[in-house]
């Protein structure tokens, strides 16, 4: 699918934009949208996801801080505060067809758990959801991409190419780091995606199930200082 809208809300000047785009739409036709804040023509390019399972709310609020942050100089952060707009309207791991999204993703995607709240769906990047995530992502070839999701308070840290960056925003936010995984490999994950086919670093970041507002700030600040970071490996 196209990029179907670019709303400049803010001086488009490369040192000092914010830009609002709709990536992609739901299987019901409601937008997914992504936010632009800092360089759009920066080196150091972070993804900040937060929300794919619609159960899960929690990291729209550190986006929605982030949305009032200042990034790095030569950092460009996109949010997108879900991906799952359905499954958030209906508070629903799935999105409306009942598709785990992050079994959806084409990397070691098979099929399974049908009827289950982690069903597959029936082929790989089957969801419009995450054809949209793909291509935006595929357009930006992020250098950092971290999911957002709750509830079990860990930065997990399965993907040897985000281990240092994991470990790094895991003492930040005051969380512990660890590998997570699944029983066994996880099949058709965003983050096992964007590492495979983007060579990017990608992390799962698992927030408690209770949230209190200086958490969301402090796991913000950590973003943001981990896209610091970020930018000085890469100068
Ligand atoms: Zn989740």
């Amino acid at each position: 699918m196209a990029l179907t809208a670019l709303i400049v809300l803010g001086p488009l000047s490369p040192a000092d934009a914010s830009a609002e785009r709709v990536i992609g739409a739901s299987d019901t036709g409601a937008p997914i949208e992504a936010y632009l804040v800092g360089n759009p023509e920066a080196t150091n390019r972070i993804v900040v996801l937060g929300q794919m399972h619609g159960d899960e709310p929690a990291g729209r609020r550190v986006v929605s801080v982030l949305r009032g942050l200042t990034p790095p100089p030569d950092t460009a952060m996109w949010l997108i505060p879900t991906m799952n707009p359905d499954g958030h309207a209906r508070g629903t791991r799935t999105n409306a067809r009942g598709v785990d999204l992050n079994r959806n993703f084409p990397t070691q995607w098979n099929e399974q758990g049908a009827g289950t709240r982690q069903w597959s769906g029936p082929r790989a990047a089957s969801e419009p959801e995450t054809q949209a995530v793909m291509e935006f992502l595929r357009e930006v070839q992020p250098t950092a991409m971290l999911s957002f999701h709750q509830p079990f308070g860990v930065v997990d840290i399965t993907h040897p190419p985000a281990r240092k960056a994991g470990r790094l925003l895991a003492r930040w936010m005051d969380l512990p780091a660890r590998p997570v995984g699944c029983s066994g490999p996880c099949p058709g994950t965003l983050t096992e995606w964007v590492t495979e086919e983007l060579n990017a670093i990608a992390l799962t970041v698992e927030l408690p199930a209770t949230v209190p507002s200086s958490a969301v700030d402090r796991s913000a600040s950590a973003v943001i200082r981990l896209a610091r970071w970020l930018s000085q490996q890469s100068a």
